[in-house]
């Protein structure tokens, strides 16, 4: 098969351009950045981990009705999805403070919130992803306030069901965040979720001993950082059994 056209390379991800109009392809890198690009590594089978985790949740947020972009898995690092008009906005849920909300005001990381909070960044690497609130979204014509309602209510109940979901399998969803985008669909533009939900966008926590399974083990060079994002695939119960084996060819592990 021909080399598809790349149309953008981010900091965990490639997008290519996908088979038929409307559609991309999503390809997940072992890169790791944080603070801003600042600090870069590699996590060794992070992107096949994140393609699995990925998809089993949206395809699991989609039968509770909530639209994603998401079509198919391709292979072990790649999965298809909608073309969608990304709205640069960063919609972060906190349940647990931590991570930057600890150090804006104070508080220590492990604190429960008296309810979720969300909570909105502008996203742009050169200006650092500054916080910024509702006014901004719709004064600037990110989202109007209708699509922001929508994002709002999709946000939460997402948030519900995560948490469900991940206690299920004894870990803490303490914060997260998603990206949206719109689309057409039945001459109607449509607020999807896109990008990923993964232990690079998620912080979970285990909920016996409060070990950390996420990105912050990179972030902090907590050591043990591959086997945290093997262990949240294997806890879903999406982890082949011989580990993450990143083999080329048509082994498409369905
Ligand atoms: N997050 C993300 N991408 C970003 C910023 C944050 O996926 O560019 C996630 C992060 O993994 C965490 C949540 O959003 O689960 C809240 O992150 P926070 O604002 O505490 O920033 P951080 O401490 O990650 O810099």
């Amino acid at each position: 098969m021909a080399r598809r056209r790349q149309i953008y390379e981010g900091k965990a991800k490639i997008l290519f351009e996908g088979p038929e109009p409307g559609t991309v392809v999503q390809y997940f890198k072992d890169d790791a950045t944080a603070f801003n690009n600042q600090k870069k590594g590699t996590i060794t089978g992070k992107g096949v981990i994140n393609n699995r985790i990925s998809e089993y949740l949206m395809i699991k947020l989609g039968a509770i009705g909530v639209p994603t972009h998401f079509v198919r898995r391709l292979n072990m690092r790649e999965q298809l999805v909608r073309e969608v008009e990304i709205i640069p906005v960063e919609v972060v849920v906190r349940n647990v403070v931590a991570g930057s909300m600890a150090k804006r005001f104070g508080m220590e990381e492990g604190t429960e919130l008296p309810r979720s909070i969300v909570e909105f960044c502008y996203k742009s690497d050169d200006l650092d992803d500054p916080l910024i609130t509702e006014e901004h979204i719709t004064a600037f014509g990110w989202a109007t306030p209708q699509e922001l309602d929508e994002i709002v209510a999709t946000t939460l109940r997402i948030n519900d069901f995560l948490c469900g979901l991940f206690l299920g399998v004894g870990l803490k969803l303490i914060d997260f965040k998603l990206e949206y985008g719109r689309l057409w669909e039945n001459e109607q533009l449509r607020i999807v979720l896109a990008d990923e939900i993964s232990p690079d966008s998620c912080r979970l926590w285990d909920v016996k001993t409060n070990e950390k399974l996420d990105k912050d083990r990179f972030r902090r060079d907590l050591g043990g950082v591959e086997e945290a994002y093997q262990e949240v695939a294997r806890r879903l119960g999406i982890l082949p059994e011989s580990g993450p084996r990143d083999m080329p060819g048509p082994d498409t592990m369905q």
